[in-house]
């Protein structure tokens, strides 16, 4: 089978290998589609210490099962699914107690074992029995289906912030993450949705996707533009989408007394930054951070997605073939439109 190797910091390689072997307790699934995520990038350009190379990365995954162990008895041939990432032990403390997205073994596809950029995937045992395997409508395009892990995040976020209808809602960055919160935010009644994004294309999309207001912090003032906007109050909730240590404490300021604040984007390079908890103390401010997500909420996903609850084909703004998955990497690192997904049925 043809695959994309990560061999190194910024290598990938498009290799010919062995079509891999399942074991009795494993599932084969062709690969119909897999997005590129930040974090794939992350590992792309700074390496992480839970890949090794060479290494197939990629987790959001959509593909076809071709292949089942005769000990899998919850699948068939033939069908179509999108997975989750994460690849719970099952038997640690969080495991145990339904939170496997919290797994002290921080075991995912794509990362200790091969993903999604291939023409194949062994999903190995432990994932199918604790991680997310969830078969797709028959309508749902596998492109589309392959948004159910970035969404399931999402979802996750909105969660730990606590949206209620009628909120003013700050959403720093609109990339793929950031207009998918804009969409969500939409339909689940945010009354002003305020997008904060400096590139003139992104702030086209988050406005197509439901923003009602876009700030572009190089021609204004972030803190003056929303207080304005608020009646001087500050907004409701506050997400960082965009991995930028300069916003994480404008968020605190932007958050009105008793709001939230979400981090959603990690910077793993700074370790160092200050927070100034001022904010967080006299404006009494719920932070929250969110990382993955729970497989309920990657079922939730699915079900969003199967139901065309959102337009998410807005969200796919290129397609590559596996050959070019290089080419999908760059345009994903220059920020050009949202997400690059790569199709590896699709020749070039
Ligand atoms: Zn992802
Ligand atoms: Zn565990």
């Amino acid at each position: 089978m043809k695959a994309v190797e990560l061999t190194g910091k910024r290598s990938l390689k498009l290799t010919e290998r062995e079509r891999p072997s399942i074991q009795d307790d494993e599932i084969l699934l062709k690969v119909h589609a897999v997005g590129v995520c930040g974090s794939d990038l992350r590992i792309f350009q700074n390496g992480d210490d839970r890949v090794d190379y060479p290494r197939i990365t990629g987790h959001e995954i959509a593909g076809e099962i071709v292949e089942i162990g005769p000990e899998v008895y919850r699948f068939q041939i033939g069908d179509r699914v999108t997975l989750g990432a994460h690849m719970p032990c099952g038997t640690c403390h969080f495991c145990q107690a339904n939170e496997g997205h919290h797994c002290v073994k921080g075991w995912s596809i794509g990362y200790q074992v091969d993903g999604g950029f291939a023409e194949y995937v062994v999903l190995p045992s432990l994932f199918i029995r604790n991680g997310s395997v969830q078969r797709i409508a028959a309508t749902t395009s596998y492109k589309l289906a392959c948004l159910s892990e970035p969404f399931s995040c999402v979802l996750s976020g909105l969660q730990e912030l606590e949206v209620h209808a009628g909120e003013t809602v700050v959403v720093y960055g609109a990339g793929a993450i950031g207009c998918m919160y804009i969409a969500a935010l939409k339909r689940m009644g945010a009354a002003k949705i305020i997008a904060v994004q400096r590139s003139k294309d992104r702030q086209k999309k988050a406005l197509e996707i439901g923003a009602d207001i876009v700030i572009d912090p190089n021609r204004e003032n972030t803190v003056d533009s929303v207080m304005a906007e608020t009646e001087g109050l500050g907004a409701h909730a506050v997400i960082v989408t965009a991995p930028s240590p300069a916003v994480q404490n404008e968020a605190l300021i932007l958050a009105r007394t008793t709001g939230r604040v979400l981090y959603f984007a990690g910077i793993k390079s700074v370790t160092d930054m200050p927070i100034n908890t001022n904010p967080i103390i006299y404006k009494q401010l719920k932070i929250v951070g969110t990382h993955g997500a729970p497989r309920h909420l990657h079922m939730e996903a699915v079900k969003w997605i199967d139901q065309s609850l959102l337009d998410f084909s807005f969200f796919v703004t290129h397609t590559f073939p596996l050959e070019e998955t290089e080419k999908a990497f760059e345009t994903a690192l220059s920020k050009e439109g949202l997400k690059s997904v790569v199709v590896p049925t699709q020749k070039k």
